[in-house]
């Protein structure tokens, strides 16, 4: 069987991890979570980069770093993962969806404006499959409406748009390190901030609302309770985990890249048959190859597929059922305007499998995709 995915394994993690046990200090904030910070900020050219438990709490802490409270609005896609919403939805926001672009799956940026209220705070772009959303018109709405802009950049790292790393253009960027995601430490992620001046708060967020960070410093002689926060910060068994991926990330990318790039030029032409529709990656996005997706004609369609993929030993899946679909999408949120492309695209796409040293198998796996519409 082809799995879907197999988690990322570069050969060091085993030494980095043994390190840590060695020195028996295993808490937050060692030397390896410092080495995957630095490394992020060099990388990204942001301000700070902290590690986190996983994207989801990076989220959080942008959420409460941009002050929302209840009955707030939040602008983001439907169509993505509910961390997305949950980490608004928590503070009392609303979750207001708007539709997608059909060629990218990511936010339409031109019908954001329209959705704007007196309570909106936030805007909340996903970049789907390591693609960018239209980030120039997003940050010239966030500006002209005094609007924070939160990078749902979970499947983002090392991606790029306009030669800016993804995660780096907003107020906050957030990233995931789950055992799916490019770079993996299991459960794991970080927030990218952009502007120096919210480092402290962000620092005290993360350490349950203490000023821990600075004490470490030795900038102050006790550390003390000072705002409201909670317990962000990954343990050193898993950043020594992730920075031996982080340091072979050129080549982890180049391997995925590969794979994509054999996956697209052998279904070109079921796309020119027009059985199928394959990614578009705008002239200003660099993508990381996170995911590689197919478009067929529709729900019926896909589901035969998949089960012909697996009756020949491969896994695909899909995902995403729509968040304004969903119970509790219904209960925190609304879609702003009519819902042209979310359910319609979210039930043709089907995800291939993909992952570091997926190599020959993509051949494979092609070769099978075309044989389903060869039938
Ligand atoms: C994976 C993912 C998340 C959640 O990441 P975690 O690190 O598991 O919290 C959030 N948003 C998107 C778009 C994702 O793909």
């Amino acid at each position: 069987m082809i799995s879907f995915n197999i988690s990322p394994y570069v050969g060091k993690e085993n030494e980095y991890i043994e390190e840590v046990i060695k020195k028996r200090k295993i808490c937050g904030d060692g030397e390896f979570t410092k080495k995957c910070n630095e490394w992020l900020e060099e990388k990204t050219k942001t301000a700070k980069a902290l590690l986190t438990t996983s994207c989801t709490h990076a989220t959080e802490m942008a959420a409460l770093l941009s002050d929302i409270k209840p009955g707030d609005e939040v602008i983001m896609p439907s169509y993505t993962f509910v961390s997305t919403a949950d980490a608004f939805v928590l503070r009392g926001a609303k979750a207001v969806f708007v539709d997608i672009r059909p060629d990218t799956m990511n936010i339409d940026e031109k019908l954001i404006e329209e959705a704007v209220t007196d309570k909106t705070k936030a805007i909340v772009p996903v970049h789907y499959a390591g693609v960018a959303c239209e980030m120039d018109t997003i940050t010239d709405i966030a500006k002209r409406y005094n609007l924070k802009v939160i990078e749902d950049a979970a499947q983002g790292v090392m991606s790029e748009y306009k030669g800016k790393a993804l995660g780096a253009i907003g107020d906050y960027g957030c990233y995931s390190f789950h055992e799916t995601k490019n770079y993996s430490m299991g459960e794991g992620g970080a927030i990218l901030i952009k502007n120096p001046e919210d480092i402290e708060r962000a620092e005290i967020i993360r350490e349950k609302g203490t000023n821990r960070s600075k004490f470490y410093r030795g900038q102050i002689d006790k550390y003390t309770w000072v705002d409201a926060g909670s317990s962000y910060l990954p343990s050193e068994l898993n950043a020594a985990y992730l920075y031996a991926q982080l340091e072979e990330a050129e080549k982890i990318y180049d391997d995925r890249m590969n794979s994509w790039n054999r996956y697209y030029e052998m279904l070109k032409d079921l796309e020119q048959q027009e059985k199928i529709v394959l990614p578009t990656i705008p002239k200003e996005c660099k993508h990381n190859a996170h995911m590689f997706y197919i478009k067929v004609k529709d729900l019926e369609e896909r589901t035969e597929l998949i089960n012909f993929l697996k009756d020949n030993g491969i896994s695909s899946v899909f995902h995403y059922i729509p968040l304004h679909s969903a119970p509790a999408g219904k209960e925190y949120g609304r879609f702003y305007g009519e819902d042209k492309f979310t359910t319609k695209e979210s039930e043709r796409l089907i995800r291939l499998p993909m992952y570091y040293g997926l190599g020959n198998n993509a051949e494979y796996v092609a070769e099978k995709v075309k044989a389903y519409f060869e039938r």
